[in-house]
């Protein structure tokens, strides 16, 4: 028998085993269900499961990894499967664990400030229900609709408001994760403070289920902040907006979110009629500012506009409630699907350089865009330094390869990374030597052994 054979074997075995153990109507062969858990929101091309499951319980999840260890079944946890890097695709077919169904938010305390969740909860779900607690978890991935919380350890996924609060990483107090083989893991705390032992919980965070399945997380809340004030602001160029970037966070004005968005955006968007663009504009930035006095808010607010206003900022437009700020906000949710919306094909990356060295990273994508007769638009956290890069093109036969390699060069040149949220997974795994050196990639290899001897978690990504 064939190694493939033999594979296919165990798998049918399994499947068999799992029935057994679960009942037949809850072990997924249909060909329709698991062609949708083959892909993910990557250009990654997708592959199909064998058999999945919908896991109901910790317990089940332990009973599943343990069963598929012992028929040596590669399996592969899922979220709400809107990772960009590729990390859900089941590359050798076996198990796919949908975790959504896993979704319950178990505790809030609110003397201690934490919640406990099951990983299948929808992030802006959680968020809208500490919220009505007067409580707040600021991570705010642009996928928050629909991507999960377990999603977001796996990948330690950012958004907006990290600039001011941070990423996932920052608010993962604890977790329970199941490892191959069914043993049940805890690490981390419930206190502000603790380092007993390794930092197990850190490790995970970004581990991109490729270590162990959380089945359960603790998470860090804030106080909700109560004034908000909301800007758009119209520049006349890419780097008056990069210089006014750095000017706002040199003058220790400290915005929740600080978004840019290049020249190529801005001319879609204003073909979309969206407010805030006009003749003179040639970048955006959305900055949100938030605290407890109004008064403050108010100050801040006004010495970020004098900043922008002395780089030849245009009317600056200004929202501090509900739907006159989702209206500043516009821009930056439709622009997205209105820039794919002007090519054939799209490539995103999402790279992160030193905050000062954004005018550089502009001025090379251009020339990479011109020299390889592509489009590029960028946008992207600018308080981190982390930039979208859109890669743009019609032509069926055109290879976007070198491009893409091209855009990492100029990144790593900067001092900076290939990847600010979406992870590594399988697209990003070609580069991975480019910014790592062979011992910190082989310690990472022998730490996956430790947990997966059999490599059979999550198989291929990363390395
Ligand atoms: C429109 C759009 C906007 C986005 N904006 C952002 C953004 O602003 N910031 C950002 O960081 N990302 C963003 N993303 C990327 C994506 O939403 C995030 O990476 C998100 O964290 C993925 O969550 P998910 O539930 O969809 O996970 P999936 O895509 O299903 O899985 C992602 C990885 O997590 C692992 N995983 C899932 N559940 C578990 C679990 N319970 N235990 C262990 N491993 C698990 C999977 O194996 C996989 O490796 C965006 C994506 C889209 C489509």
């Amino acid at each position: 028998m064939t190694n493939q054979n033999l594979e296919k074997r165990a798998v049918d075995l399994f499947a068999v085993a799992l029935s057994r153990s679960l009942g037949d109507s809850r072990v997924i062969v249909d060909s329709d269900i698991l062609a949708q858990f083959s892909r993910d929101k990557s250009h990654c091309e997708g592959v199909m499961p064998d058999v999945a499951v919908r896991v109901k319980s910790e317990d089940e999840l332990t009973s599943v990894l343990k069963m598929a260890n012992e028929y040596n079944v590669p399996v592969v946890a899922r979220g709400a499967g809107t990772g960009k890097a590729g990390g859900a695709i089941p590359l050798r077919g076996g198990l796919v664990l949908d975790m959504t169904r896993l979704d319950q938010l178990l505790e809030v305390d609110r003397e201690n400030l934490l919640a406990v969740v099951r990983p299948g909860i929808v992030t802006g779900n959680l968020q809208s229900m500490v919220e009505n607690e007067g409580l707040f978890y600021p991570p705010d991935p642009n996928s928050l609709d629909t991507c999960t919380i377990g999603g977001n350890v796996a990948h330690n996924a950012g958004g907006p408001r990290a600039f001011k609060y941070g990423v996932t990483r920052e608010y993962v107090m604890g977790l329970r994760s199941v490892l191959m083989g069914g043993d049940v893991v805890v690490s981390g705390k419930r206190t502000v403070k603790g380092v007993t032992g390794y930092d197990v919980t850190a490790l995970m965070v970004g581990s991109e289920g490729t270590l162990g399945v959380f089945s359960q997380i603790t998470l860090r809340l804030t106080r909700k902040p109560p004034v908000l004030s909301t800007l758009l602001i119209p520049m006349p160029d890419e780097e008056s907006a990069g210089i006014a970037v750095s000017r706002i966070v040199a003058a220790g004005i400290v915005p929740r979110v600080l978004e840019f968005m290049d020249t190529t955006i801005v001319d879609v968007l204003r073909t979309k009629g969206v407010t805030g663009i006009d003749d003179g504009t040639g970048a955006l930035i959305l900055a949100e500012m938030d605290g407890d006095s109004e008064e403050l808010v108010e100050r801040a607010t006004l010495q970020l506009a004098d900043v922008c206003e002395t780089l030849g900022a245009g009317e600056i437009l200004m929202a501090r409630h509900g739907g006159d700020r989702e209206k500043l906000w516009a821009a930056r949710r439709v622009m997205s699907d209105a820039v794919a919306e002007t090519a054939r094909h799209k490539v995103s990356e999402d790279i992160v350089v030193p905050r000062s060295l954004a005018p550089q990273l502009l001025t090379g994508l251009k020339k990479i865009s011109k020299r390889f007769g592509v489009k590029v638009a960028s946008y992207g956290h600018a308080g981190d330094g982390n930039y979208h890069v859109n890669v743009l093109w019609d032509d069926e036969g055109f290879n976007v390869t070198p491009v893409v390699a091209e855009v990492f060069r100029l990144t790593l040149a900067l001092g900076g990374t290939i990847t600010g949220e979406h992870g590594v997974g399988i697209a990003k795994k070609p580069y991975l030597p480019w910014e790592q050196g062979t011992s910190l990639i082989a310690l990472q290899r022998s730490i996956k052994q430790v947990f997966d001897p059999k490599g059979l978690l999550n198989p291929d990504k990363i390395f």
